[in-house]
């Protein structure tokens, strides 16, 4: 009977992080770190999974993305899980469960991980780096978050990034605003998309997120927030503004911007890596609602995200690696076996100095290990055969000029160090 064999690949849209990327990956990775600490932001993480009402709240309950975009399955006796669909709302939540609020206000994190969403049968992977400030309502702190994510770009050496901003309005001029889209859009919902006519019902405001062209169309004269704000929402929005002046971040204002989620209010914003570029690589502003849909007093907070697989493709294009303090490299040799024995604590030696160490021990010959030292492209690799177990020397051969000298074990360390300099 012939067997099929299975082979099994991953999932439509999601997709492996492979070692070849991994300088890319480190690069941000690294850069993540620092700029957090820089900006005084503490590490949280939260589960992968949650309740699947969770993520129905902070969405908005019965809004498109709320019915469509989650990513929802049931375990044991009916209990409905979600993918973590989004950075924020999890972090509010723990905020609110344990009392974040006492540990420092405003309480200042960071995050990174996944986010999954689903876009009908596919489910996409975005691999994700957050800040959020919980408790305060300060515009000052949605510029922070703003400097924040440019601080981060420019560290990854993207020289121009630019801000799309948007007011997104509280709960009472947005919906004197839904009003008047609703008004617009009464006479032109047939040539709406389905989605759009989904949305047109239930949240008018997310109209502008659609791609689809005939949508695009109809969007063109559209009434903007901006005309419709209340006092509040449009004294933070000019201090918003003034404060982007004052510190001189390059931006354009986007009365048609209103994010991928629904809970924005007040601010609203993107940063593109330069004025030309079509997907955003950050994008944030104020959720000053959020605590309440999920079930807590109200709690001004103020977040962004950074899209680490669309930075990492744009820097993998870009090709060019940062200055990183990158650890010396060393490829090392062992001949026969008496060599091959004591070489592991020569590397593990070297490794505690502060070397990466490369090596092929697994292909006999001197021949093919030093192809392989060759393939790696360190500068220097040391070489422990026969003669130079008995001697107590390493042989240390520099490969541009391909020159050798034998130098004591003792001496190793040092002569390797100024040798890579
Ligand atoms: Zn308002
Ligand atoms: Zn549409």
């Amino acid at each position: 009977m012939k067997r099929t064999k299975k082979s099994f690949s991953t999932v439509a849209d999601v997709r492996d992080i492979l070692p070849k990327d991994e300088v890319w990956w480190d690069m941000v990775r690294n850069t993540g770190e620092k700029v957090s600490t820089l900006h005084n932001f503490h590490f949280i993480e939260t589960p992968i999974v949650e309740q699947a009402e969770l993520f129905e709240a902070g969405f908005g309950k019965g809004s498109f993305a709320a019915e469509n975009d989650l990513c929802t399955f049931t375990i044991g006796r009916g209990q409905r899980l979600t993918l973590r669909a989004d950075g924020a709302i999890p972090v509010v939540r723990s905020y609110i469960e344990h009392h974040l609020g006492y540990f420092s206000s405003p309480l200042r994190v960071y995050y990174h991980g996944p986010v999954f969403r689903r876009k009908g049968n596919k489910i996409q992977q975005s691999n994700q780096w957050g800040f959020i400030i919980i408790g305060d309502g300060d515009s000052v702190y949605d510029v922070s978050i703003m400097l924040t994510l440019l601080d981060f770009l420019r560290t990854l050496g993207f020289k121009d990034p630019v801000v799309k901003v948007n007011a997104a309005g509280c709960k009472v001029c947005r919906s004197t605003y839904r009003q008047k889209l609703k008004q617009y859009y009464r006479y032109r919902r047939r040539s709406l998309c389905e989605a759009c006519t989904y949305r047109y019902e239930h949240d008018p405001i997310r109209l502008f997120v659609c791609e689809r062209e005939v949508c695009g169309k109809i969007r063109a004269d559209t009434p903007i927030i901006l005309d419709y704000l209340c006092q509040s929402c449009n004294g933070h929005f000019q201090n918003v503004l003034e404060l982007i002046e004052d510190n001189e971040i390059n931006y354009v204002p986007d009365p048609y911007l209103v994010g991928d989620v629904g809970y924005y209010s007040k601010i609203i914003f993107e940063v593109y890596a330069h004025a030309d570029a079509s997907k955003p690589f950050a994008r944030g502003g104020r959720y000053d609602y959020l605590a309440e849909q999920l079930g807590g007093r109200q709690l001004q907070s103020v977040g962004g995200v950074l899209y680490l697989d669309a930075v990492v493709d744009a820097l993998r294009e870009r090709e060019e690696k940062l200055n990183q303090d990158e650890k010396p490299r060393v490829f090392f040799v062992a001949i026969g076996e008496r060599a091959k024995k004591s070489s592991l604590s020569l590397m593990n030696d070297l490794r505690q100095h502060g070397f990466v160490v490369l090596e092929a021990l697994g292909r006999k010959s001197l021949q093919a290990q030093l192809k392989a030292a060759e393939k790696s492209g360190v500068s220097v690799t040391l070489i422990y055969g026969q003669r130079e177990v008995y001697e107590g020397a390493v042989m240390v051969r520099e490969m541009d000029s391909g020159t050798q000298e034998s130098v004591l074990v003792n001496m190793l360390i040092s002569t390797v160090r100024k040798k890579i300099k």
